[in-house]
């Protein structure tokens, strides 16, 4: 990749590390000012859905922009947030009709905590304060959102300054050697859940968090048959709150429009963000039960709210996104080219030893790097190819997404996540970029 030589910034985010300067993007491509084009190959951060700079998007903010770009919730109710809110009320499963809205996925995370905490004490049941989560898993970087997430690298410096909530395994059969098509694979995951409910003490748990296809911290993790269901029966079982962490599968990237929606299960509350506006706003909601918001609301209000909330220069940036991916079929296109990308993905198996499993569902796919593909032992660190294979691509114009596998600790596993627009053609391009780059890491 290059560097261009540019003054010093004044901007820091994680690193010290310059990356280019975006110049534009169009569709499934950006370019940055010196006219080097990428394939985005990971959709920002499984954010840009819809792909970038569409024009009935645009349209949409333009037409709403030159009305009012904000107005505070407690003073105006605006037509954007009223409309944007039946109609994700509309889409969601097992009945779930009150919208909460937010500026991304940490404070949809936290919203939803703070919601179920309220409901527990509305209904009686203050000594419920713990929200069991999985481990690996990633729910947000606010200290709440973080005490539910099973990244070590970024919860360690916070551990003192936060309750870490309690962790089970995510059900990562492919590493345990387990069927992830047989059902007792699954039981035996959720199990997990009930054993440490009944360890904490049931009545001292408020709800369960659980991304219904993992995320970035479990690469694109798809749970065992069985498992979302018995969840759901566990949680009833002890009168928990299951909450769908759905900020990155929402929006449709997984062929449905919500993750969960495979397997036909519905949470007591759910969060949404990053498909949502699909980039083009800050946007997130919380979507919760009238029986877990209506309990609140009778005992004096919801304590809890952000300035930004409701904004309605991004509801309208949202319905239009919303509406893109309804008429335009996004979904089955997500469905359809997810598939390919999938199968060719598999294919690069053959080529590669050191590909140790291929996973994901329509377009929220990775693939993991190994020492062994029998024993599925990590590479060894000092390889970083997490860090190589990445930039490999990025010189090659092709940009994908990178964490690591277990629990952040070790182990390389790669999202492979374009816009639901992409088309066969862009499969190719981000294949020949990746084969590339991995014929570089082979030699
Ligand atoms: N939950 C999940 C599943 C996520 O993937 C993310 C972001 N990667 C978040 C929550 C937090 O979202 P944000 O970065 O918008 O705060």
């Amino acid at each position: 990749m290059t560097t261009p030589n540019r003054q010093p910034s004044h901007l820091f985010y994680q690193t010290r590390r310059r990356r280019p300067m975006l110049d534009q993007a169009r569709g499934v491509y950006m370019w940055d000012v010196d006219g080097k084009r990428y394939l985005d190959g990971s959709s920002g951060a499984m954010v840009c859905n819809i792909g970038h700079s569409n024009e009935r998007v645009l349209e949409a903010m333009r037409r709403q922009m030159v009305k009012s770009t904000f107005g505070y919730r407690l003073h105006f109710e605006t037509e954007p947030a009223e409309r944007l809110a039946a109609k994700t009320a509309s889409l969601c499963p097992g009945g779930l009709n009150k919208v909460f809205f937010v500026s991304g996925g940490s404070e949809a995370v936290e919203s939803a905590i703070k919601l179920a905490r309220q409901w527990a004490i509305a209904v009686g049941e203050p000594q419920r304060y713990k929200v069991i989560s999985r481990y690996p898993s990633y729910h947000g970087s606010s200290l709440g959102a973080l005490a539910l997430t099973g990244y070590a690298p970024m919860t360690a410096p916070f551990d003192p300054m936060m309750r870490a909530m309690p962790k089970i395994p995510a059900p990562r059969a492919y590493l345990d050697g387990l069927d992830p098509t047989k059902e007792g694979t699954g039981h035996h995951y959720a199990n997990m859940l009930e054993e440490r409910i009944l360890q904490e003490g049931p009545e001292t748990v408020l709800g369960f968090i659980v991304e219904p296809v993992g995320g970035a911290s479990t690469g694109a993790l798809v749970p065992p048959t069985g498992y979302m269901a018995r969840i759901r029966e566990i949680c009833d079982r002890h009168g928990i709150l299951l909450i769908h962490d759905e900020v990155m599968t929402g929006g449709g990237r997984t062929g449905r429009f919500w993750g969960a929606e495979h397997w036909g299960v519905a949470p007591d509350i759910l969060v949404i963000s990053k498909g949502f506006a699909a980039g083009y706003a800050p946007l997130g909601a919380m979507v919760a039960h009238d029986r877990v918001v209506e309990p609140v609301l009778d005992k004096g209000g919801f304590i809890h709210g952000y300035t930004y909330a409701g904004n309605p220069l991004a509801c309208a940036a949202g319905l239009a996104v919303v509406e893109e991916i309804e008429t335009q079929g996004l979904m089955a296109n997500a469905e359809r080219m997810g598939n390919e990308l999938k199968r060719r993905l598999k294919g690069l198996m053959d080529r590669y030893d050191f590909i140790g499993d291929v996973r994901g569902s329509g377009l929220l796919l990775a693939f993991e790097l190994v020492a062994d593909r029998r024993t599925m032992a990590p590479l060894p660190k000092g390889l970083n190819a997490f860090d190589r294979l990445v930039e490999l691509a990025y010189e090659r114009g092709l940009i994908i997404y990178s964490r690591r596998t277990r629990g952040g600790l070790e182990g390389d596993h790669f999202l492979v996540c374009p816009p639901m627009i992409v088309e066969e053609s862009h499969l190719d391009e981000i294949m020949a970029a990746l084969t590339a780059a991995l014929d570089e890491v082979a030699g």
